[in-house]
């Protein structure tokens, strides 16, 4: 029998405001331990949560991007539970009364688009962070810090409607690409400020029902997630094969040993014990403000990604990396505002910068070459101040010092010889040291030709045109130079 799986995600968000989702206490990361709480965050009896109005806009915002309905109504309900790091003995969500539902995003999968349904989107506060000890001293002892308590969390629910871990890939970048446009979270899943959960189940080719699920938890990145994925597919392939039956439960990813394992069962809503926060009115939710908003809202991936095809006549496999991140869709723009050949820009982005960035571990914003330099550097290229393949070097001499392209070209002589008195002083020498080649090649060995212009570049250098060598080469030969 053939099995296909069928995977759900959750994803967390934290949203990039300044001061926490129900208090006045600064988010800022990396802070001293407990340095950033107060009685509110920390529970104490007597305090009262008042909702942060940007808080609620930047969740609109994600929304209204992700073609969900914002509720005119939602509301904050508590979902209890004991944890060292959850002060309160709860944690303020959303359950019945979500603030957004029914949305999508479109993913691309082999070249065909795919809807994946979001069903809801919630508010909510984030946990505080536990810390155990490592030293001999502190070993002993685990610590709580609660500086990330009641940080505005942001959680996404996709529909059931991705198929393979490579989908659940593309879904959770485009998600992330989205957040980050949005400028609503950084979307770093090794520092987790954008952390998924992933539920998933198999059930046999053609059954419309739902097999039963297991939810994984522990993957800080985007691989990991899609290798956690695989080996649970398999596992689940495996127990049903062999007349077992998938447990439902959670089960953490182990990084070390690339396997899932079995962390608890799986709770139910009702364990939580849900029910209306008392300390917060319900949400109302005024149409004007989500128009306002909405026509606030910055351009989105799938425009961008559509102006780029139209107006810079690029194919849609580059506009669709090129506008994978904003920084990088703004750096391909600042570069073609200078050189006006999109396809060019394109090319040298997606290979020699890309690569190099790779390679370095990098983010386009940290790229040592900036879009002006590229730009002039291209320029150059166009006029024939360098050669295609001197351009090569000048852009890794760029990358590596941060060298605009004219002093670079300048200090290493790197300037293409045009100069016809010259080439030809070049090709004479390579013929009168290669009598045997040009023999062969006045022969009908055409082959060779490619070689000979070869030794003359190399003689250069790489410096002469490579055009005017040829031209010349070929009428040398045929002894009409
Ligand atoms: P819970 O709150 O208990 O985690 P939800 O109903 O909110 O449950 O669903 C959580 C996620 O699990 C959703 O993304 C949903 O698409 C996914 N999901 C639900 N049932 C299944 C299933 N049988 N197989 C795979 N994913 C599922
Ligand atoms: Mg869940
Ligand atoms: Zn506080």
């Amino acid at each position: 029998m053939e099995y296909e799986p069928v995977i759900g995600l959750e994803v967390h968000a934290q949203l990039l405001t300044r001061s926490k989702i129900f208090c006045g206490c600064s988010t800022s990361f990396g802070e001293e331990p407990n340095s950033q709480a107060c009685p509110v965050c920390t529970g104490q009896p007597g305090s009262l949560p008042v909702i942060n109005r940007k808080a609620v806009e930047f969740a609109i915002k994600l929304g209204l991007a992700t073609n969900s309905r914002i509720a005119p109504y939602s509301v904050f309900a508590r979902k209890n539970y004991f944890y060292p790091d959850l002060p309160k003995g709860y944690q303020i969500s959303m359950y019945e009364y979500p603030l957004a539902e029914h949305g999508f995003i479109e993913i691309t999968v082999q070249g065909e688009k795919k809807r994946i349904g979001i069903i809801r989107i919630h508010m909510e506060e984030d946990a505080g962070k536990l810390k155990h000890g490592e030293t001999p001293e502190t070993a002993p002892f685990s610590y709580v810090d609660f500086n990330r308590t009641g940080v505005p969390l942001v959680e996404i629910v996709s529909g059931p409607d991705i198929r393979s871990p490579h989908e659940a890939g593309e879904y959770l970048r485009r998600l992330r690409t989205i957040l980050q446009y949005l400028e609503v979270c950084t979307g770093d899943m090794e520092k987790g400020t954008f952390r998924c959960d992933a539920n998933v189940s198999v059930r046999p080719k053609g059954q419309t029902e739902l097999g039963t699920r297991t939810e994984l938890k522990n993957m800080n990145s985007f691989r990991h997630v899609e290798k956690a994925l695989e080996y649970e597919i398999k596992r689940q392939i495996g127990a049903l094969k062999d007349g077992e039956k998938v447990v439902q439960e959670t089960r953490l990813w182990d990084t070390d040993q690339n396997i899932t394992v079995s962390m608890r069962g799986k709770e139910e809503a009702h364990d939580y014990r849900y029910f209306p926060d008392p300390d917060l009115v319900p949400l109302r939710i005024d149409g004007k403000w989500i128009e306002e908003i909405r026509k606030g809202l910055p351009e989105l991936p799938d425009q961008k990604k559509e102006r780029f095809i139209q107006d810079y006549k690029i194919p849609e496999y580059d506009a669709e990396i090129l506008t994978s991140t904003k920084t990088m869709a703004n750096y391909f723009e600042d570069c073609v505002r200078v050189f006006s050949e999109p396809k060019t820009v394109s090319n040298w982005m997606m290979g020699d910068l890309l690569r190099e960035l790779k390679r370095d571990e990098r983010e386009i914003d940290q790229c040592p070459v900036t879009p002006k330099h590229l730009a002039e550097m291209l320029n150059m290229l166009k006029d024939g101040t360098i050669s295609g393949k001197i351009a090569k070097d000048v852009f890794e001499e760029m990358y590596r010092t941060g060298e605009p392209p004219s002093g670079i070209v300048k200090e290493k002589g790197w300037i293409q010889i045009l100069d016809m008195e010259e080439i030809e002083r070049v090709v004479e020498k390579v013929i009168q040291a290669n009598p045997k080649l040009v023999e062969d090649y006045q022969k009908g060995k055409e082959k060779v030709f490619g070689f000979l212009v070869g030794e003359a570049m190399k003689e250069t250098k790489g410096k002469a045109n490579p055009k005017l060598v040829n031209e010349l080469l070929k009428k040398k030969l045929k002894g009409e130079g």
